[in-house]
């Protein structure tokens, strides 16, 4: 069986091999997870509440640790691990320890002729969770958390680059004193997943990664009749309407764009300027991207990290070269950093995209912004929902009320207003069109597994 190993970006070494489980020990620890699911949805929420803050606490007192194993696995910032990766994920513990009551409570429904209908949230089995690298914790602890705190467990097939990552969840949910079977990492390789959907023992599966092989994932979950969420790329856009504050909106964009070395699903992708401020803005901003120094990402003074591995550093190099082929214009970068040995590429931006170039309905997973300019807010609109993706969007305005109302008319499930997209644990997290369907985060979040059931009371006639 083919070996899966863990490489560190910035150095290219590998530091860890791991022997995936065959497919008889991934069937023992399904069927444990759902023995162990027989108990668990019977557990005090007291209990549940109580490991939930004991997880928080660990992550706290070890924040950098983890910043560490992500540095390490996929290239990401230590400094960027230390204020969102793992502070998001003690967020996530907090949150659902703090609210899992009261998301449980019943639900009466008001208005009904015949009956007294309330809704109860009846947790559903063993959810199986395939989830991508760009943020090694927070993409399994968004979906396994809620789902867990309901009274769901949880298996996780994560991405093949952050196994040591992957194993440090297991240990955090177990030193915090879950029982044995509620939270399972499965060392595994993708292509036993289609083996644990079909398994009656799945409840559920929650899909976080690209459009293609979400596609593949939905269709298997379809034709089981099986529950699944997918949760796929995007191309956001962020707006900066005329009367825009200038330096907040450069700063934004460029945070929007850059954070995550650009390897974020809901990053600020296609920066779209009114034409009064393009020359101001794009000056600007090119010296924010052209000032990133490529640097050891363990370092807190670096600013620029590599790229997850070297497959993705060269697909993006190559959808880059390819629009300028096509006849966009490159006003930075574009180029690999030969003088690294890690995975990067030189922060980039591209203007002049028109919609025949394949780059205009493509998402660009890394450091790369396609610039656009519009005139009225009618054309604004037409760039921003002109692509096959609607997961976030930003618009940045000092008039709330047209922001607003622009921001409704955006194809896409979120909107930020004054700020590139951001996500906490309260906020519902979801995108439309071909960035997929379902919820994480928040009550919805929650709530996307559990069999919301309804019980009427119906009042005897005789
Ligand atoms: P990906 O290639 O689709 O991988 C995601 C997960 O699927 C990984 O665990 C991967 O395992 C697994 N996988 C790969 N091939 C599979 C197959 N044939 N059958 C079943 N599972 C398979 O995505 P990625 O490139 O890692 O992640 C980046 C994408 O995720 C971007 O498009 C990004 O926008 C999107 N994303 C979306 C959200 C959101 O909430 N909407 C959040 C984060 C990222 P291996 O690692 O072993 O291949």
């Amino acid at each position: 069986m083919k070996k899966i190993e863990s490489i560190n970006p910035y150095t290219n070494e590998v530091i860890e091999i791991f022997t995936p489980l065959n497919t008889s020990e991934i069937k023992e620890k399904i069927d444990k997870a759902h023995a162990s699911f027989l108990k668990w949805r019977n557990t005090p929420i007291i209990e549940r509440v109580k490991y939930a803050e004991n997880a928080a606490k660990i992550l706290m007192q070890n924040q950098e640790k983890y910043a560490r194993l992500c540095t390490q696995e996929i290239g990401k910032l230590f400094s960027e691990g230390m204020q969102i990766e793992v502070p998001a994920s003690i967020g996530i513990f907090g949150f659902y320890a703090a609210n899992v009551g009261e998301f449980l409570k019943p639900e009466v429904v008001d208005g009904a002729m015949f009956s007294k209908p309330t809704i109860h949230k009846i947790p559903t089995g063993v959810i199986f969770g395939i989830t991508p690298w760009n943020y090694p914790l927070i993409q399994v602890l968004r979906v396994a958390v809620p789902n867990i705190m309901a009274g769901n467990v949880f298996i996780t097939k994560h991405a093949s680059n952050v196994q040591q990552t992957a194993r440090a969840i297991e240990e955090l949910f177990e030193e915090a004193g879950f029982p044995s079977g509620i939270y399972t990492n499965l060392t595994m390789s993708a292509d036993d997943v289609a083996m644990i959907i079909d398994d009656e023992k799945v409840a559920g599966v929650s899909f976080t990664g690209s459009e293609r092989i979400g596609t593949i994932i939905a269709k298997q979950c379809a034709s089981l009749i099986k529950p699944h969420s997918i949760e796929l790329g995007g191309s956001d856009p962020f707006i900066v309407l005329e009367d825009a504050d200038l330096e907040m909106a450069i700063d934004m964009a460029f945070i929007g764009r850059i954070g995550n070395c650009g390897q974020t699903c809901y990053s600020s992708k296609r920066i779209i300027i009114h034409e009064s401020l393009y020359g101001e803005f794009i000056e600007k901003y090119k010296e924010k991207f052209e000032t990133l120094t490529p640097s050891d990402p363990m370092k807190i003074s670096s600013t620029y990290a590599p790229m997850s591995s070297n497959s993705a550093c060269d697909d993006i190099l190559s959808q880059v070269k390819k629009a300028v082929n096509q006849g966009a214009k490159c006003i930075t970068g574009g180029e690999k950093i030969k003088s690294e040995s890690g995975a990067w590429i030189e922060p980039t931006i591209l203007s002049d995209i028109t919609k025949d170039m394949d780059i205009y309905n493509e998402e660009l997973f890394g450091p790369v912004a396609m610039i656009f300019t519009f005139s009225t807010d009618k054309e604004a609109l037409e760039i921003a929902n002109g692509v096959p993706f609607g997961l976030g969007s930003s618009v940045i305005s000092k008039d709330i009320e047209r922001a607003q109302k622009l921001a409704l008319k955006l194809e896409t499930g979120m909107t930020a207003i004054n700020s590139f997209m951001i996500a906490e644990p309260a906020v519902p997290f979801k995108g439309i069109k071909k960035s997929g369907y379902g919820c994480a985060l928040g009550k919805e979040g929650f709530e996307e597994f559990l069999n919301k059931k309804v019980v009427l009371l119906v009042e005897n006639q005789s």
